[in-house]
């Protein structure tokens, strides 16, 4: 690699070429005449099967890894994602769609949520895609959904287990949780679904993201097969389906290190055997989304002013954290952090200039880079913040301030 690319992370994922960044076998500046328009995010094609490819590797074959489509739910990236995965992971009707609009069968896909309205329920119950039941009000909604339309429902219980996932970087499980179903209450759901007679699927124990220790996420899948293997008596039939979540995080800043998965992969053979003896019917799901897109794209936007203020460097940018707002470090950050940048057409420069990187909103949040150093950049030149396939574009309040919309393209 080129002595300015960021060295903390892996970006071997793109390559480059003439102090270019390529993506798609294009220059970066190609692309950006090509997309006709700043600010876009490019996602590569390759990244993502390449990606997939090392973590099938790493991982049991018997394993079934979903894609949790929040992450980054572009139709064009689902599309690709369906010829790459085992299933699909959904949080609403409008992501739904999206999965049901590629060859991924409905058997494959399941939808969770806290707050599933009955009209999301009821299309899940005709699509015949998976509901992770998440309270027990939920689950007398869909018994109503299923009598209206004469179907029966395909359910699964989300377990809000007593264990936390450690050094996660949220935390989705363990104490009191919006998510899922407390592990005490759920042999009375299942009591429930069984006098009901809804289709059950089995169960689905998700307790964090964003996580880079082995370690930790190892522990957490343990507990998660001890924990079905301990409700399997309650169930009303055999478990088929065993998410166990998956909170797999890729690096960001300086001092991370990438999550080691082949450590993981290892732990987990060893589990599912002893899982299989008891549950011999489950299939075991990991579902992950960053791990699986996050590295895969990158936000481009142009550089329209430079300006000195008290000494500092100010670089300008048509872009920011309307579209990015997890880069401005406003998302979940609790100390902001300069992800990895690089100026994409200059990744050789000579010389390089402490910047500040800001974007044309009207307030000091807007923000991409605090005093980072870069090769030297001018008006026109196109800024690439990497680690930006995954909760980025959709994750951002991109009405506010009333600023054009970015692009999006898969490479
Ligand atoms: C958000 C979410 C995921 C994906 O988390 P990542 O950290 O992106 O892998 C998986 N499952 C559920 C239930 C989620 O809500």
């Amino acid at each position: 690699m080129n002595s300015t690319a960021p060295k903390h992370i892996n970006l071997h994922t793109f390559a480059v070429a003439d102090g270019q960044l390529v993506l798609g076998n294009m220059p970066l500046s190609r692309l950006a005449q090509r997309v006709g328009h700043t600010p876009f995010y490019a996602y590569d094609r390759q990244a993502l099967t390449q990606r997939m490819q090392q973590l099938r590797q790493a991982m049991p074959a018997d394993l079934k890894i979903h894609y949790a489509m929040k992450a980054n739910p572009m139709p064009a990236v689902v599309q690709h994602m369906a010829t790459l995965v085992d299933g699909f992971d959904l949080a609403s009707a409008e992501e739904m769609k999206v999965a049901l609009d590629t060859p991924m069968p409905a058997e494959h896909i399941s939808f969770a949520g806290p707050g599933k309205r009955p009209l999301e329920l009821s299309q899940a119950i005709a699509a015949s895609v998976t509901l992770n039941i998440e309270s027990a009000h939920e689950l007398e909604t869909i018994v109503k959904q299923c009598e209206c339309l004469g179907l029966n429902a395909k359910v699964a219980v989300r377990i809000n287990p007593a264990f936390e996932l450690k050094a996660s970087g949220m935390k989705m499980g363990g104490g009191a949780k919006q998510f899922g179903i407390d592990e005490e209450q759920v042999p009375d759901i299942l009591k429930r679904i069984n006098v009901l007679g809804l289709d059950f699927q089995g169960f689905h124990i998700y307790s964090g993201s964003q996580n880079l220790k082995a370690d930790s996420i190892m522990e957490a899948q343990q507990k998660s097969l001890q924990l079905a293997v301990q409700l399997a008596e309650y169930c009303p039939s055999p478990i088929r389906k065993l998410n166990i979540g998956g909170g797999f995080g890729i690096p960001y800043f300086p001092g991370d290190t990438p999550l080691a998965i082949e450590q993981v992969g290892e732990a987990l053979a060893s589990a599912m055997a002893l899982t299989r003896q008891s549950l011999p019917e489950a299939d075991v799901i990991i579902e992950l989304g960053r791990y699986l897109v996050g590295e895969a794209g990158i936000y481009v936007t142009r550089i329209i002013d430079k300006k000195i203020s008290r000494g500092q460097t100010f670089l300008i940018v048509d872009g920011g954290l309307h579209h990015h707002l997890a880069a401005s470090g406003n998302f979940g950050q609790v100390i902001r952090k300069n992800y990895p940048i690089a100026i994409g057409n200059k990744m050789h420069g000579e010389a390089l200039e402490t910047v500040n990187i800001v974007g044309p909103l009207c307030t000091p949040l807007d923000i991409l880079a605090d005093k980072m150093t870069l090769p030297k950049a001018e008006i026109g030149d196109l800024v690439a913040v990497y680690q930006s396939g995954a909760y980025g574009y959709t994750a951002s309040p991109t009405k506010f301030l009333s600023q054009p919309d970015a692009r999006e393209v898969l490479v």
